[in-house]
């Protein structure tokens, strides 16, 4: 039997903000939300999930969450989107929330709750006392490991959990923390966190030489996550997600880049969304979404 790959559904308008990843999670993997998400899972991608897994229940997640990288890359670089489309097919537009400011949008996405509910309305890096999506996973007895730079908004955050911190000097060591984790298989649950692309963004501009590297060392980086899943991860149903918090512009007076203001180019982005089978590569397993299909919330190709 032949089971529709990728179900089609319109573009949400306005599109859901990053604050819909907490349930569209908490629903893929079975967990009671956190106490404040206040919104509701992103519908596309469980109808994308029940089409490549049958309604099993994911025991598998990585997300990884490359900073700044936006929609204002999508017109010069969407080669680079393509790449990261072929890896995680399931494309979802979303907005970041206001300001459009590291941990703000990190204190979003992982509560489910907009900024004035969890608290972090500025650039600052407190320790979250609400209820977050690592409480529901430790709840849940998922074991959970950050691996993050040292002294970044993910390492900082959600400290205080029983969830296992990594804390790296650079994106590289990050990446192969979290490729001997896929490979021990002892955590259900891994959020990846790179930093090079904001780095670069602020220190030049968001379409530098030097920065774009630093996008296509972060695709590079999620192409290298997704095969050792494939390897490490066959025998669960899992989900990859690639997952970044907001865009970035060229201000003005300073002529470098930045980020924090309501304009498309800081607040428009794409999460991608990749399922894998038990026993299944994702592209070869018949009912999967990976292979080459590759389709948005708007039915359309890229
Ligand atoms: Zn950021």
């Amino acid at each position: 039997m032949v089971v529709p790959v990728q179900p089609e559904s319109p573009r949400a308008d306005p599109p859901d903000t990053i604050q819909a990843v907490t349930p569209t999670l908490c629903h893929l993997l079975g967990l009671d939300l956190p106490a404040l998400c206040t919104v509701p899972p992103v519908d596309f991608v469980l109808r994308a999930a029940h089409a490549g897994l049958g309604g099993a229940r994911i025991d598998r997640c990585l997300v990884y969450a490359p900073d700044a990288i936006g929609n204002h890359l999508q017109a010069g670089y969407s080669d680079l989107f393509a790449e990261i489309a072929r890896l995680a097919p399931t494309t979802v537009a979303l907005r970041a929330v206001f300001p459009p400011k590291t941990p703000v949008c990190f204190a979003s996405m992982f509560t489910g709750a907009p900024p004035a509910d969890h608290g972090i309305r500025k650039y600052e890096r407190p320790v979250l006392q609400c209820d977050t999506l690592f409480d529901a996973l430790v709840r849940a007895g998922r074991r959970t490991a950050i691996v993050a730079v040292t002294d970044s908004s993910m390492d900082q955050l959600f400290r205080g959990r029983d969830v296992h911190y990594f804390s790296e000097s650079d994106d590289k060591d990050v990446t192969a923390r979290t490729l001997a984790l896929i490979a021990a298989d002892r955590h259900e649950f891994i959020v990846v966190y790179h930093q090079e692309y904001d780095d670069l963004l602020h220190e030049t501009t968001p379409f530098s030489d030097s920065a774009i590297r630093a996008f296509r060392n972060h695709v590079n980086a999620f192409r290298t996550l997704v095969d050792a899943t494939e390897e490490s991860w066959l025998g669960h149903d899992r989900v990859i997600v690639f997952a970044p918090d907001h865009g970035a512009h060229i201000g003005p007076e300073t002529m470098t880049g930045t980020h924090g203001d309501d304009i498309p180019q800081d607040m428009e982005l794409r999460h991608f969304y990749r399922f894998g089978a038990n026993g299944h590569t994702a592209g070869n397993h018949p009912d999967a979404s990976g292979g080459a299909r590759t389709t948005d919330q708007a039915g359309g190709q890229i």
